[in-house]
This record gives structure tokens, C-alpha cells and sequence, in this order.
């Protein structure tokens, strides 16, 4: 069984007086990691760490050139590993091998990219003409930034926010989910070979409630970084409210995605089923409504419920989908299945756990596909977290563009139509931090990131997402 202990100033602390979580398969219920519960210590301990790693300026004051250099080197260690890497990634948070290694391979293009950022840091000199004056933007690192994670993407959550704050030249102290923690601290190693000076990246394993609540209460914190459900978000940007200090948010999605009558419907079928399967509907992006205009609907609907049918359950290399992350969101996904027939909707595929095929030990679900559902359903307001999406038929783009809004989320939606007019007007239209055209969670690391709404705050990648870590300051010099 794997030891996973925080890693502060850049070594592991192992204390054997710590209570142990202990984390199981969620393909087969073994018992694969062993993880420390830090406490309100061990978070002060990581947070001085930090703050002595930030005020020794080696790293904030190195030129940014040299800090791309280091991540650079990190990206390249993590290229070396990437097997390794993967299949923790795949053991941990219940991915197929191809899932693992997709995440990893991800999140080592965020960093090349965050590092190529480093050597773009800039300020400005602003004159308004006269010989006398000289007018100076500049930008500062952050501080010490706190980052808490969640369990879905625990190295791309991460590889939104890690490289551009050690970019930007702050010191970090992250907390990973509790069930997820082990490629967390492997980056932290993999970091620290490549030059990241102690104090700079620490980690610190447990609880939310125990670690993430000291991280996000404590005075020694310059800005936190939270990717989780809207309703800790909520917690932790009160918590800032009261400190007055800088968050940012990416919290949950109930994304649509929506299918014209003229688009390319076999590409659209197909993303589709990735839009609610791809990570098993674990995924703040996923697909979990579809809107269908009316005219194609029940058609639409029989050839999706009909790729569904045929995704692969497992976690090896032929497999398309994984288990859920833990019997406890398994017995949530289905409890919102049941919700969706108490309401009145109808499946066309799925709603049942799967155990046929050697996979009664691990917390399958097959994909489902509901129809019948409508706004004011539970299966299409809140966000499900598993393979579960909803055919809602509508006529035209004002009537998608208005369903589609009708959530608390932002986060992202998709539009499928071979009409540029429509899909801009849905663009422009769709209060959404992302929208897809023609294609489904597909980006690069250039575009900014994040919710609008109940969605969250900020920014992640591109320039926007190294402006998040930096503060920005004025001087006037009088000549
Ligand atoms: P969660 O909010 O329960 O947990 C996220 C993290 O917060 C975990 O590390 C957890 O231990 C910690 N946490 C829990 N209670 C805390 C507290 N009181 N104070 C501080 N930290 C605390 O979310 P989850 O179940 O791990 O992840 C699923 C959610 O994350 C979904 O809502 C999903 O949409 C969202 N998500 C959003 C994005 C995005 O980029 N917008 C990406 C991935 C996941």
C-alpha cells in the first residue's frame, strides 16, 4: 500500500502520530494508499515554510527566464515518468489507462506552457508626453497562495493553477482531495529535482474540513485557488471576504450541449456520449444536458442512447469508461436516476450500476440517457457527477440559448451546427465561461478558463491565468 505524506520545505514529514485515511480501489475495493490526515499543525508548519521559501526571494526575485527554465526541466521529469504518473492517476481517481495518461500528458502541455509564460513576465512605462514624468506598471508575485483540489483531474485542477503561480514567483501550499493525493505529491518530487528551491511547493494531505478550512482561514495566506463544488467554494470565498484578500474559484457546471437540426450529426452523436462519458460524467464540463431541436429529436436521441449502450466498462487498455470515484457518489448518481423517473422522465439507456464482466467489485454505472426531462427536474438543474445527461427538445436558437441559461451554473456549453451565424449568436448569447462549436472539452492552454454565476471567480490559463498569481503596483517618478 502507498504512504502518502505532506511534503513541507522539501522533504516528506512522516509522523507517525498521525490518523491514516485510507483510500480503495474503485475498480475492485483494494486498499491502495494509505493517506497521512494533516491537521491545523501540519498547515501552519506548511504555510511557514512557505512564507520563509517567498521572503528568502530566492525564487520571487529569480529572473522569470530562469523560473521557466526550472518548469521546463519539471515537464520534462514528468515526461520522463509519465507511466508511472499515469497509472497512479488511473489506480486513484478510477480512470481507464488511456484516461490516466490523456490527464498526464495534459498536464505536462499546461506546464510547458506556464513555463514559456515565465519568460513573458512584463510590466509597463506609461508617459504622457511631458520630459518630467515616467509613469511605472509593474507586476509582483502574489505571496503565499493556497490551492485546494478536488478529486476528478487532481493533476489538470492542479496544472491550471500550479505553473502559473510558480511562474508569477509565488510559494505554494496545495491541499489534494484526501481520496486522490498520490500524484499531487509525486509533482512536488518531480518539482523539487528540477530545481524548485524548498518552501516553494508544499503539500498537504487530509481532510477539507480539517486541513482546507486552516489553509483558507489562516492570516499567513495571500490569495487562495479553489477548484471544487460551488458550495465550499462559497465557504472559502466568505473566509477570503473576511481577510480581504484575492480567490479564485472553478467550482461546478450543469453544462448543455446543444444540436442543431443542420449540424454534422454523426459528430455531433459522438460528442455527445464523450460530453457526459468522457471521465464518467465526472467532468465540471460535462455534457449532462442535451438539447436537441425538435425536428430531430427522437431520432437524435435513439443513435445517442445507442452509442451509449456500446462504451466500454473498465480500466485497461480496451476499456472506454472507468468506475465512479467511490460507492458514496455510485449511490449519489443513482439516487438522481431515481429522482429523474420520480419526476416523470423516461431512459432510453443505462440507469443501473453495472457488476456483469468481472466488475461487481468496482462502482460502475452504465451511461444513461434520460427523455421527457425538462427545466425544474433535478437531473437537469444540479450537477450529477456521473454518466447521466438529459434529451430536452427545443425549437429554435432563442429557445436553446434561453434553456441552456436557465441554471445557476456558467461554466461551459457546446453548439453543434454547420450555420457560423447561429453558432455566434449562441456564442455571444450563452452566459458561459467556455463554449464549444463543433466539438466537445476540447481547448488549449492559451484560452482562459472558468465559470460565470454560481460557476466561480477568475481565470485559469492563458495570460488571464498568470494575472490571477500577480499583483499589480504603480510608481510615479518625478524626473
Ligand atoms: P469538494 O468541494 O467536495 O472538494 C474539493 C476540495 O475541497 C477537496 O480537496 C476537499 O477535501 C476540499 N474541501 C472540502 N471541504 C472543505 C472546506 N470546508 N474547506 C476547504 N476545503 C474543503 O468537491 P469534489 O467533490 O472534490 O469535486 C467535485 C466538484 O468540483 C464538482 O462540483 C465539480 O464541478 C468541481 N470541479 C470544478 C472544476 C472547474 O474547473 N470549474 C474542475 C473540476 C471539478
Amino acid at each position: 500500500m502507498l504512504m502518502h505524506d505532506p511534503w513541507i520545505d522539501g522533504r516528506t514529514v512522516a509522523d507517525a502520530g498521525w490518523a491514516r485515511i485510507i483510500r480503495t480501489s474503485p475498480s475492485n475495493g483494494t486498499q491502495i494508499a494509505s493517506v497521512a490526515a494533516g491537521t491545523a499543525e501540519t498547515v501552519v508548519a506548511a504555510i511557514a515554510a512557505a512564507r520563509i521559501a517567498f521572503d528568502a526571494r530566492i525564487w520571487a526575485d529569480m529572473p522569470g527566464s530562469a523560473r521557466g527554465k526550472v518548469l521546463s526541466r519539471m515537464a520534462d521529469l514528468m515526461e520522463r515518468d509519465l507511466d508511472t504518473i499515469a497509472q497512479l492517476e488511473a489506480d486513484e481517481a478510477g480512470k481507464t489507462i488511456a484516461g490516466g495518461r490523456g490527464e498526464t500528458e495534459w498536464g505536462i502541455e499546461l506546464l510547458r506552457y506556464g513555463a514559456a509564460l515565465a519568460w513573458n513576465l512584463s510590466g509597463k512605462a506609461f508617459s504622457d508626453g511631458g520630459p518630467d514624468n515616467l509613469g511605472l506598471v509593474l507586476h509582483h508575485p502574489r505571496g503565499v497562495v493556497g490551492m485546494i483540489t478536488p478529486w476528478n483531474f487532481p493533476i489538470v485542477t492542479l496544472m491550471q493553477k500550479l505553473p502559473y503561480a510558480l511562474a508569477a514567483g509565488c510559494s505554494v501550499v496545495v491541499k489534494p482531495s484526501e481520496m486522490t493525493s498520490g500524484t499531487t505529491l509525486m509533482l512536488a518530487r518531480l518539482a523539487s529535482e528540477a530545481g524548485v528551491p524548498p518552501g516553494v511547493f508544499n503539500v498537504v494531505t487530509g481532510e477539507g474540513s480539517v486541513v482546507g478550512e486552516a489553509m483558507s482561514t489562516h492570516p499567513g495566506i495571500d490569495m487562495m485557488s479553489f477548484t471544487g463544488s460551488t458550495a465550499v467554494g462559497r465557504r472559502i470565498a466568505r473566509h477570503a471576504a473576511d481577510r480581504i484578500r484575492p480567490v479564485a474559484l472553478e467550482l461546478g457546471g450543469k453544462g448543455a450541449n446543444i444540436v442543431f437540426a443542420d449540424a454534422d450529426l454523426d459528430a455531433a452523436a459522438k460528442g455527445a456520449v464523450a460530453g457526459f462519458t468522457l471521465n464518467k460524467g465526472e467532468e465540471c464540463c460535462a455534457g449532462s444536458r442535451l438539447l436537441v431541436q425538435e425536428s430531430i429529436a427522437e431520432d437524435f436521441g435513439r443513435r445517442v442512447a445507442e452509442a451509449a449502450a456500446r462504451v466500454r466498462l473498465g480500466t485497461g487498455e480496451h476499456a472506454d469508461m472507468g468506475p465512479l470515484i467511490s460507492a458514496a457518489q455510485m449511490e449519489k448518481v443513482l439516487a438522481y436516476v431515481q429522482s429523474g423517473l420520480d419526476q416523470g422522465a423516461r431512459l432510453l439507456t443505462g440507469g443501473t450500476r453495472v457488476t456483469e464482466g468481472g466488475l461487481a467489485d468496482g462502482n460502475y454505472v452504465a451511461p444513461t440517457v434520460f427523455v421527457g426531462a425538462r427545466p425544474g427536474m433535478r437531473i437537469v438543474d444540479e450537477e450529477i457527477f456521473g454518466p447521466v445527461t438529459a434529451i430536452i427538445p427545443f425549437k429554435d436558437a432563442a429557445d436553446a440559448i434561453r434553456i441552456a441559461n436557465s441554471t445557476g451554473y456558467g461554466l461551459a456549453n457546446g453548439v453543434w451546427t454547420s450555420n457560423l451565424d447561429t453558432a455566434m449568436v449562441v456564442v455571444r448569447r450563452l452566459r458561459s465561461g467556455t463554449t464549444y462549436v463543433n466539438t466537445y472539452l476540447e481547448t488549449a492552454p492559451q484560452l482562459p478558463f472558468g465559470g460565470l454565476k454560481d460557476s466561480g471567480l477568475g481565470r485559469e490559463n492563458g495570460i488571464e491565468g498568470l494575472s490571477e498569481f500577480l499583483e499589480t503596483r504603480a510608481a510615479f517618478i518625478r524626473l
